[in-house]
């Protein structure tokens, strides 16, 4: 195991076993990528994904991702570091068999939970952008909304909805609304687009508009 350049950030993190730390470069902001670890039924899904990375890479992010190399979690980590973006993955220890880690990761960073996955995710992360993906996806996007509502973070949250993949979340949300489970300010949580560069323009301009 290699501890190389770990930083005090990482070694307070008892439980946690990181791999490697790269010096970093870009322009210093962190988006974490939600997705499935499945391809998904049409190609669209890798496209997006792909088209996703790049744009991250090519505009200076970082990416932190869930760190397996499988379905639309590898297709984005891939395309984001090939266009130069720093890439971060996260995994539970029992998962490094199930979703074998990106090699080409330039940090890996193992926890002992899914937990915990998700915590160092939330802190690393100054944006989320979920693309399509399964339970394991609706887990993460839901996490990251509730925050949100409980006040924890206030971070940007951008769901690509390609091809309307989405539509029934979004559905689901109004009725949750409508039935006074929630308030009508969820909806300002979150923004839906749909393509890639769209997010891209949405978190440029939500993260520029936080740092000024
Ligand atoms: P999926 O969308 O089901 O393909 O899962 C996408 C990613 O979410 C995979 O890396 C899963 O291991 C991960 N995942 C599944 N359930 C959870 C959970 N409860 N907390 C954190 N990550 C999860």
């Amino acid at each position: 195991m290699a501890h190389r350049n770990m930083t005090a950030r990482d070694m307070s993190l008892e439980e946690s076993e990181v791999l490697a730390f790269p010096a970093h470069r870009g322009n210093d902001r962190t988006v974490c990528v939600f997705c499935g670890s499945s391809p998904g039924a049409k190609p669209v899904y890798a496209e997006t994904a792909r088209q996703f990375g790049r744009f991250l890479g090519e505009n200076g992010y970082r990416l932190v991702f869930g760190g397996g190399g499988v379905g639309l979690m590898g297709e984005v980590a891939r395309a984001a570091r090939a266009a130069g973006a720093p890439v971060i993955g996260i995994l539970p220890a029992f998962l490094r068999a199930i979703e074998p880690p990106l090699k080409s990761a330039e940090e890996l960073i193992i926890t002992p939970d899914l937990q915990q996955r998700k915590a160092r995710m939330l802190a690393l992360a100054d944006a989320f952008v979920i693309l399509p993906g399964g339970l394991g996806t609706l887990d993460e996007y839901f996490e990251v909304i509730t925050t949100t509502q409980l006040r924890v973070h206030a971070k940007p949250i951008i769901v690509v909805n390609v091809e309307g993949y989405f539509d029934p979340l979004r559905a689901l949300l109004d009725r949750v609304v409508e039935q006074g489970f929630a308030r009508m300010e969820i909806g300002s949580y979150h923004e839906f687009v749909a393509t890639p560069a769209e997010a891209i323009d949405r978190l440029t301009h939500l993260l520029h508009a936080r740092a000024l």
